[in-house]
C-alpha cells in the first residue's frame, strides 16, 4: 500500500496549516466540518497520529476514533434533532477515497430527505461556522 503523505489536507489542518471549523479535539481525535457537506451538520473524526486508512491504522487509533464519532452522533441527534445518524468510511481509490488521513463521516440523518452527492458542492461558510458551534453546544 502506499505511504502516509504527510502533505495531505488533512495533516495540513492537524498541523494549523489549513483552516477548518473546528467540532472537537482530545489526547487522540480532531473533528471537523465537512467543507462539501452531503447534509446539515457533516461533520468528520481523524485520529491525530498519521494513518492512510482502515488498512494501515493502529487499533486503539481506531478504536479512540470510533469512540468520538459515537460522540459526535450524540451531539447531532440533541444539535440537529436529527432521526438517525450515517457513518460513512472510505478506503483507497477504488473505495471512493479522496483524501488519505483516516476519516469516518458521520453525517445526521433526516426522515425523508435524501444524502447529497459525495463531494459534491461547497458549503458556504458562516453555515459551517453555525453548524460547529451548534454542535460544540451540544457535546
Ligand atoms: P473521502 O476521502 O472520500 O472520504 O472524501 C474526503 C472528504 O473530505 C469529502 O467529504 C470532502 O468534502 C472533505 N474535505 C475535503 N477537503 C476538506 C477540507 N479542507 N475541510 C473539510 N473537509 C474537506
Amino acid at each position: 500500500m502506499t505511504a502516509y503523505d504527510t502533505d495531505n489536507i488533512f495533516a495540513k489542518i492537524l498541523r494549523g496549516e489549513m483552516p477548518c471549523h473546528k467540532v472537537y479535539e482530545d489526547e487522540h481525535t480532531f473533528v471537523f466540518m465537512d467543507i462539501m457537506p452531503r447534509g446539515d451538520g457533516h461533520a468528520l473524526v481523524i485520529p491525530k497520529n498519521p494513518a492512510r486508512n482502515i488498512l494501515d491504522v493502529d487499533d486503539q487509533d481506531l478504536v479512540h476514533v470510533m469512540a468520538t464519532a459515537r460522540k459526535i452522533a450524540q451531539a447531532q441527534i440533541k444539535a440537529f434533532g436529527a432521526d438517525g445518524i450515517t457513518i460513512n468510511q472510505f478506503n483507497e481509490s477504488a473505495g471512493g477515497q479522496v483524501v488519505f488521513h483516516l476519516h469516518v463521516h458521520v453525517i445526521p440523518r433526516f426522515d425523508g430527505i435524501a444524502l447529497k452527492p459525495h463531494t459534491g458542492q461547497m458549503e458556504d461558510q458562516d453555515i459551517l461556522a453555525a453548524n460547529a458551534e451548534k454542535l460544540r453546544s451540544a457535546l
